[in-house]
């Protein structure tokens, strides 16, 4: 089958496509003939090097496909199937193994590559919104890079909740996009201050949440705009990570809190991963939320994929169509 590896970490040429084995499943696990695979900033990391794996590796988390075959022990699956999944290392492939307790069935009534291009983010968004800080009515939040894949979810999703959502932008196409999944206020964080805006939105109030995964870029921001006891949730770094930082500056701030988060620790049980793509697969079935492709791309192409994604120059969901 054909693979999508690095043999070493480095810029967007390092990515080959190999023909390797098909594997096999063992105990718990399903093999899956994949359709799409999802392309997220983790894809990009990994490839880097920013997040090591043992080389040579196959990118990718997440994809959406057909159940091929299973490993022993399995229950609740048959071959046949379509499933969804975020998180099995080495989805960038014709063929993917995928722990049976990080698989969703995929309802009749959501199309394959909707079902692919909606776990990660669908389920980052679901867990940032109830665990992490649990969004309420009322509330005011800050969410950063507004118009990309995790942006436009989360959007939609506070926002139904009866959230005003403040979303930053860099362009004025971004912004329309992000006005259409329910923000109130843009903020052209290219050009504008971000502070200075959102203490003249609020009128000095500030917000109760900033969700942020841009990171470097954005960081000292998000915690000015904050209110007293305020959370930033910092959940990626796609302008880079944020440099070493002293925990005494969260008193004068305002007692603020700050965590940074990663979907895995949010998806440990079968239970809770049937419960965050459960509710994202019902949003998305009764039209309560919206999965936008910004892009689909063959196999072969995943190297201008992750290029795009890194540019700045895509809005909502990037897809590999094998
Ligand atoms: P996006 O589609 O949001 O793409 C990133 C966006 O960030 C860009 O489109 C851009 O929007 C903005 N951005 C600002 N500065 C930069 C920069 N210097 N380089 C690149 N982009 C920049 O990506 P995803 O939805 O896939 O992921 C968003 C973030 O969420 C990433 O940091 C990712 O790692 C993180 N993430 C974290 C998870 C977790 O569990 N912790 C899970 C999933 C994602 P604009 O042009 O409007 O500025």
């Amino acid at each position: 089958m054909r693979a999508i590896r690095i043999h070493t970490p480095g810029d967007t040429d390092v990515l080959t496509v190999d023909a390797v084995a098909d594997p096999s499943p063992e105990a718990g696990e399903l093999l899956v003939a994949n359709e799409f695979a999802g392309v997220n900033f983790i894809d990009t990391y990994q490839r880097s090097g920013r997040y090591p794996l043992p080389l040579p590796a196959t990118i990718g988390m997440e994809g959406a496909g057909t159940v091929n075959a299973l490993g022993e022990g399995v229950t609740g699956f048959s071959v046949g199937d379509r499933v969804a999944w975020a998180w099995a290392q080495g989805s960038y492939a014709d063929q993917v193994i995928v722990s049976a307790d990080k698989a969703a069935l995929i309802p009749d009534t959501i199309p394959t590559d909707i079902a692919a291009a909606a776990m990660l983010q669908g389920m980052t968004s679901h867990y940032l919104i109830t665990s992490v800080y649990e969004a309420k009515k009322g509330d005011i939040a800050l969410v950063h890079a507004a118009a990309g894949g995790v942006g436009l979810v989360i959007t939609q999703m506070l926002t139904r909740r009866g959230v005003t959502v403040i979303g930053t932008v860099s362009t004025e196409k971004k912004a329309q996009a992000a006005i259409e999944a329910g923000a109130t206020h843009i903020i052209r964080y290219d050009s504008e201050d971000v502070v200075e805006r959102v203490t003249e939105i609020t009128d000095g109030a500030k917000c109760h949440v900033v969700y942020d995964g841009v990171g470097q870029a954005t960081f000292d921001g998000s915690l000015e705009s904050l209110r007293p006891r305020g959370t930033l949730a910092l959940f990626g770094a796609a302008s880079g990570p944020v440099p070493p930082f002293d925990l005494q500056r969260l008193s004068p701030l305002g007692s603020l809190f700050i965590t940074r988060p990663t979907l895995s620790h949010f998806i440990q049980t079968f239970d809770e991963h049937q419960w965050r793509s459960g509710d994202v697969f019902d949003d998305i079935a009764s039209g309560a939320l919206t999965i936008t492709i910004g892009g689909r791309y063959a196999l072969e192409d995943a190297a201008l994929a992750h290029k795009d994604l890194e540019s700045r120059a895509t809005s909502g969901k990037l897809l590999l169509d094998m």
